[in-house]
């Protein structure tokens, strides 16, 4: 419909990909704690990791518009991952902008291909969702940096080679918004250390809390100018709320997909319980809910791919997407009555995965603080 030929023919190579790789495939992966390396390496060599790179750095030259796409087709067909998310949909968004042309020429390529994988670290326990007050410092000695912090629940640092940091390079002042950079350091540097974090999670990642004990970086490693990180972060932070969104949309699809295979099949009382009112008006509000999301979220994506502030769409997108794939998930759960809590049917594994979009990688509480100040110009906050 509204869709380009190539979103069309990369579409088709999703749905190729996920038949060779289904859900059972993933799902089998995620309770095995193992990372799906064969879906992975599928999409890069189907150049999906690369996507919105640009040409001449070896990616295919697209942007968020297509990444999003391919996130929320690939939870639909049930196989999310938060790696795609954070590497090219976080943090090669902001490297692909800000970073120096040699940084470009020497990790995008490699990234394109799968070879560099990138995780993203910003969350600190005690800062929480405060940003302002992370307490990473990254010092300069002559031509390096020496970087020192805790970050926590850090998505797939087992797996990436590289973590893309924010640290403080100037002290916290309450009136500033300068002080923060961006590093990108290699997870197998002197003084980084993974310790795994369980989680109530059923996902092909794992968390981990990373320490930088005076890991020493090159000056190269610095992303942009030193102490303007802020203002390079939401050129990541924006689409990573419509990756999200994207995978809320996908997985909301999934889960009423499911939903209304099974309200057709399951005949209780003499007649199928799809046919009842009570079950179908609240799944026809929920696929309702979510493809409004979708089509918000395709607004977000085409805004950030214009070049305009993405901001507003974007937080929007998230809320909208992830209260709609939570109400898709919940009438999923009704449907199948009690074998929704059975793991055979495997159902709230996919709730704990939307659930937790309402919480990150932003909470929902700071998307509606954006859109009161930003969008409807009320006061900050409080
Ligand atoms: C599975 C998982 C994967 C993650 N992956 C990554 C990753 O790869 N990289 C990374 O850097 N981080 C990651 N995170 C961290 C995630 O981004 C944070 O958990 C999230 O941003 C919320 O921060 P917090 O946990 O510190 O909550 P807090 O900041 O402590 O907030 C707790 C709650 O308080 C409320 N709240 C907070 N501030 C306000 C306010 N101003 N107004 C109203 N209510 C408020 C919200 O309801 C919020 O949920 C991950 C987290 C999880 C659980």
């Amino acid at each position: 419909m509204w869709l380009t030929e190539e979103q069309s023919a990369i579409l088709a190579l999703i749905d190729q990909i996920a038949a060779r790789y289904p859900r059972r495939y993933w799902l089998q992966k995620a309770r095995a704690g193992e990372f799906p390396e064969e879906l992975w390496q599928a999409l890069a060599q189907a150049g999906i990791l690369g996507l919105a790179i640009p040409e001449q750095y070896g990616g295919s030259g697209l942007g968020l518009q297509e990444m999003a796409l391919v996130q929320e087709r690939l939870a639909e067909h049930g196989i999310p991952l938060l790696l795609l998310v954070v590497g090219p949909g976080l943090s090669l968004m902001i490297l692909a902008k800000h970073a120096s042309e040699s940084m470009k020429a020497q990790v995008l390529p490699a990234a394109s291909r799968g070879e560099r994988v990138f995780c993203f670290g910003i969350t600190e326990a005690a800062a929480g969702s405060n940003t302002w007050r992370i307490a990473t410092t990254a010092e300069r000695q002559g031509r390096e940096w020496v970087i020192t912090g805790t970050k926590h629940f850090i998505s797939g640092a087992d797996r990436a080679d590289d973590l893309l940091v924010v640290a403080r390079t100037r002290p916290y002042a309450a009136d500033s918004r300068e002080g923060l950079s961006l590093f990108v350091v290699n997870l197998k540097s002197p003084g980084v250390r993974l310790t795994w974090e369980p989680m109530h999670l059923t996902a092909a990642e794992h968390q981990f809390q990373v320490t930088l004990d005076h890991v020493r970086v090159p000056d190269e490693a610095l992303v942009g100018e030193e102490g303007a990180g802020a203002r390079y972060l939401f050129d990541g932070l924006n689409p990573e709320r419509i990756n999200v969104a994207a995978l809320a949309v996908g997985l909301g699809r999934h889960l009423l997909n499911r939903a209304v295979s099974y309200a057709k099949e399951r005949v209780v009382f003499d007649a199928p319980i799809g046919a009842r009112q009570g079950i179908q008006h609240p799944l026809a509000e929920a696929k309702i809910h979510v493809e409004l999301a979708a089509a918000m979220n395709r607004y977000a994506a085409m805004a950030y791919d214009q070049q305009e502030d993405a901001g507003a769409w974007a937080n929007m997108a998230k809320v909208g997407a992830v209260d709609a794939a939570l109400e898709a998930a919940d009438i999923a759960i009704q449907v199948h009555g009690g074998n929704a809590f059975s793991e055979a049917y495997d159902l709230l594994s996919l709730w704990e995965l939307v659930r937790l979009f309402k919480t990150a990688p932003v909470a929902r509480e700071l998307a509606l603080n954006y859109v009161g100040e930003h969008v409807l110009g009320l006061p900050k906050a409080l």
